[in-house]
């Protein structure tokens, strides 16, 4: 078994542990309230003590050292069930004390293993009743005293708030773990920039947005020269440094408000909210020259490198994010055909790109 698989499994142990510490604690008052009442044999109280004090941590350290840990959890919990409707029977189905304890078993089985674990946990609870019933001559006293009343008080009071207590804190977990599984889906793993999912419902968002309002949005495409080059004069592994390099340079470089994304490989988009196609081709021009003044290293030897952009606009001509990118696409293209290392700019409605003033 996995070790993480592993870790997670003896948690549950731990928390099954800590949780029947607790409840056979609380839940032997009401049994030797009952025992008291009907003179019960010496046996039965020092049967009563082991199942409180002693079977907790003998399933505990049965778990731990088992290969399988939740398996024998599950025959932990199993015997359990079987000791409630035991006691159900030797406390002659006394009436408060009895539902007490098939009630909180059921909410504890509930909420450790669902339906199907409480459903299974009940019908043991009921065969192993019906059996000691039997062993112990069908006798019924189901009064319940003040006395009773009494010794059900502590585990009324505590156990449903510490289960809660318990079940809140793992919905936290999960919540997290779920934040945490999001996040990474959202991102690429190389730069930590958006990854190509996430980048074009950023871009989805800007253009619907401009739909909305006609706010104006810029994308702008980038993509390293000679990318395959570099790899092969420097490695793969100096590639994938400059791929980070570009990364932050575009983290520093841009507003919080701007979302640049990995779209693959060693091609980059960058969603501008609120920014015309004169601000955003400054924006690509002032990345470029970032870009090729920037002085990346491998092995003490500066690698030469610049990048090409294309930059778009929205506006009414464009039908979809697609038809934008699509734009901010042949931008990159004309700038790369005219000899990279250079922004050119999408007219806008599909006509040609254009280069922009210089800043
Ligand atoms: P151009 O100027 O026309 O863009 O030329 P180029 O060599 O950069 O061509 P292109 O953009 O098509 O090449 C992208 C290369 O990027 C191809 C692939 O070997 C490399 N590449 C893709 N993903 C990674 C990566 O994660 N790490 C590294 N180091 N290289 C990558
Ligand atoms: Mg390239």
């Amino acid at each position: 078994m996995a070790t993480k698989d592993r870790e997670g499994h003896l948690r549950f142990v731990t928390r099954v542990y800590r949780l029947r510490m607790l409840g056979l604690a609380l839940g032997a008052l009401p049994v030797a309230s009952v025992l008291y009442q009907v003179h019960a044999g010496l046996w039965l109280w020092a049967v009563l003590l082991l199942n409180a004090f002693v079977w907790p941590h003998v399933a505990y350290l049965q778990s731990m050292r088992s290969a399988k840990p939740i398996q024998t959890e599950y025959v932990n919990l199993a015997v359990d069930a079987a000791l409630g409707g035991m006691w159900v029977a030797l406390m002659q189905f006394n009436l408060l004390p009895s539902t007490l304890l098939i009630a909180m078993l059921a909410m504890d089985r509930n909420s450790a293993g669902g339906w199907r674990l409480m459903s299974k946990s009940l019908a043991l609870l009921i065969a192993v009743c019906l059996a000691t019933w039997w062993l112990n001559g069908f006798r019924l006293q189901p009064t319940t005293t003040m006395l009773n009343v009494i010794a059900c008080v502590p585990m009324l009071a505590i156990y449903p708030v510490w289960l809660s207590l318990v079940n809140y804190a793992l919905a936290q977990r999960v919540r997290q773990q779920n934040r945490q599984l999001d996040q990474l889906n959202r991102t690429d793993v190389l730069t930590g920039l958006c990854n190509r999912s996430h980048w074009l419902e950023a871009a989805d968002n800007e253009w619907s947005r401009y739909q909305r309002n006609q706010r104006p949005a810029a994308l702008i495409m980038l993509d390293i020269d000679g990318f395959k080059l570099i790899n092969d004069r420097y490695g793969h592994a100096a590639g994938d440094q400059l791929l980070s390099d570009l990364a932050r340079l575009l983290q520093r470089g841009l507003r919080e408000m701007d979302t640049p994304g990995r779209l693959g490989g060693d091609e980059f988009g960058i969603v501008l909210p609120e920014t015309d196609l004169e601000r955003a081709s400054a924006v690509a021009e002032r990345i470029r020259l970032l870009a090729e003044n920037s002085q990346p290293q491998h092995s003490g030897q500066r690698i030469p490198w610049t990048v090409s952009l294309g930059v778009a606009a929205v506006d009414e001509g464009i039908q979809d994010v697609r038809a934008w990118m699509h734009q901010a696409d042949l931008a990159l293209y004309r700038a790369k055909s005219q000899g990279r290392n250079r922004v050119s700019v999408a007219s806008g409605r599909g006509g040609p790109a254009k280069r922009p003033t210089p800043v």
